[in-house]
C-alpha cells in the first residue's frame, strides 16, 4: 500500500512509496483504512527532530477512516465503523485515567517504540504510535474512536488533534471567563481553535498574534476581535488593557521566546496557557521574584487538558450547533502525492490546515 515515509530525522521531504505494509494486527488491535488526515505542526516538529521520534517513520496523527478488521478481544468496534484516530488513547486503569485526566495517560506511548509498518528494506515506525499518512494502519482499539454518521472524515480528523488541543486549552485548562481579555500567540490550526474556544467561553477581547498576514486575516473570521503582528503586541497590550496585561495569554508556538513574551503579556494574577509543543533543550525562564510577586498562573495544556473522549464529544456538539467553524479551517487539500506541497504550505504559514485525502 501507499504511504509517505521520512527516511531520516532532519530531512524536509517525505517519499511516497507503494511498498509499505501495516503490521502488528492481532488481539486488542484494529486495522483502519484512513480516508482523511490533517497535517499538524507536530508532524513537522517530529520530522525536524524537535519532538522525539525514531526513524524511518510515517508522520500523521490527525486522521479518520473506517475499520477494516478487528482483533480478538476488541469490543464495541466492527468492520465498516467510521472512526477518528486518537493518538493518546486512554488505558482506563492508570492513576491519570482514574482521575479523568486521560490526556496524561502514558499507556499509548509504551507502543511508540514498536514499528507499525514494514517495507522490504526493514521496519518503519508510525508517528506517536499511529502514522496516518498512509492508506492503512494498525492501532490499539483505544486509538479508534467511533464518530457519528453526520461528521465527515475530514472534520473528524481535525478533531483528532488540532481542534481538541486548541478548544480544550481555552475551555478545560484556562477556563476562560466571560468578559475577559485574551491574546493568542500563534494562529495556525491549533491557535484558531483556541480563538474559537475563547469565543465560545464569552471572552470580550481576543487578540490574535501572528507574523503571517493570511493567518491574521483568518483569525478575524474565526472570532478574534483584533489581529496584530508580533511587533504590535506590546502596543495592543497597552491600548486594550491599559498596560496591565491580558487576563489570558495562550502560547501556541512551542518556543521559549514566545512563551516569555506571553508571560510578559499576561497581567499579574492572570493566566499563561502553554499549548505549543517545544523542544527538550529549549528552556523557559522565570525568576523567583516575578514568579512569586506577579502570581501569574502558568498552565500547560496537552491535547486539550481534559478527558479526551469528552473533548471530542464537545467539539462535535459545538460544530453541529454551528458554534464553531471547522470546515473553513481546511484551507488546502491534496492527495498523498501532494504531501510535500502540504509541508511547504505548513512551513510558510499559508495553510491553517491541509487535508490529505486518501
Ligand atoms: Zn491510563
Ligand atoms: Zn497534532
Amino acid at each position: 500500500m501507499r504511504a509517505a515515509v521520512l527516511h531520516e530525522i532532519g530531512q524536509e521531504k517525505l517519499e511516497v512509496l507503494d511498498d509499505v505494509e501495516a503490521v502488528g494486527f492481532g488481539p486488542g488491535k484494529v486495522k483502519l483504512r484512513i480516508r482523511a488526515t490533517g497535517l499538524c505542526h507536530s508532524d513537522v516538529s517530529a520530522m525536524s527532530g524537535v519532538l522525539p521520534q525514531p526513524a524511518p517513520f510515517i508522520p500523521g496523527h490527525e486522521g479518520a477512516g473506517e475499520v477494516v478488521d478487528v482483533g480478538d478481544g476488541v469490543t464495541g468496534l466492527s468492520a465498516g465503523d467510521r472512526v477518528l484516530v486518537c493518538w493518546l488513547p486512554a488505558c482506563g486503569e492508570c492513576p491519570s485515567c482514574k482521575r479523568g485526566q486521560t490526556q496524561l495517560c502514558l499507556a499509548g506511548f509504551m507502543n511508540a517504540g514498536t514499528p507499525n509498518f514494514k517495507r522490504p528494506g526493514g521496519d518503519v515506525f508510525g508517528f506517536a504510535g499511529t502514522g496516518t499518512f498512509t492508506e492503512e494502519v494498525v492501532v490499539g482499539a483505544g486509538c479508534a474512536v467511533p464518530i457519528p454518521d453526520d461528521v465527515p472524515f475530514e472534520i473528524a480528523a481535525l478533531i483528532g488533534c488540532g481542534v481538541t488541543t486548541g478548544l480544550g486549552a481555552a475551555i478545560n485548562t484556562a477556563q476562560v471567563e466571560a468578559g475577559s481579555s485574551v491574546a493568542v500567540i500563534g494562529c495556525g490550526g491549533v491557535g484558531i481553535s483556541t480563538i474559537q474556544g475563547a469565543r465560545v467561553r464569552g471572552a470580550a477581547q481576543i487578540v490574535a498574534v501572528d507574523p503571517v498576514t493570511s493567518r491574521r486575516e483568518a483569525a478575524l473570521r474565526f472570532g478574534a476581535t483584533e489581529a496584530v503582528a508580533p511587533g504590535e503586541l506590546a502596543d495592543a497590550k497597552q491600548r486594550i488593557t491599559g498596560g496591565e496585561g491580558f487576563d489570558y495569554v495562550f502560547e501556541v508556538v512551542g518556543k521559549s521566546a514566545t512563551a516569555r513574551t506571553a508571560y510578559e503579556t499576561t497581567r499579574r494574577g492572570g493566566t499563561l496557557c502553554v499549548v505549543g509543543a517545544g523542544a527538550m533543550d529549549d528552556t523557559f525562564q522565570v525568576n523567583m521574584f516575578e514568579l512569586f510577586f506577579d502570581e501569574k498562573r502558568i498552565l500547560p495544556s496537552m491535547y486539550g487538558g481534559g478527558d479526551v473522549l469528552r473533548s471530542y464529544e464537545r467539539a462535535i456538539a459545538l460544530w453541529r450547533a454551528g458554534r464553531i467553524d471547522l470546515e473553513s479551517m481546511i484551507t488546502h487539500r491534496v492527495r498523498l502525492d501532494g504531501i510535500n506541497d502540504a509541508l511547504d504550505q505548513m512551513r510558510t504559514g499559508e495553510a491553517l490546515r491541509t487535508c490529505i485525502e486518501l
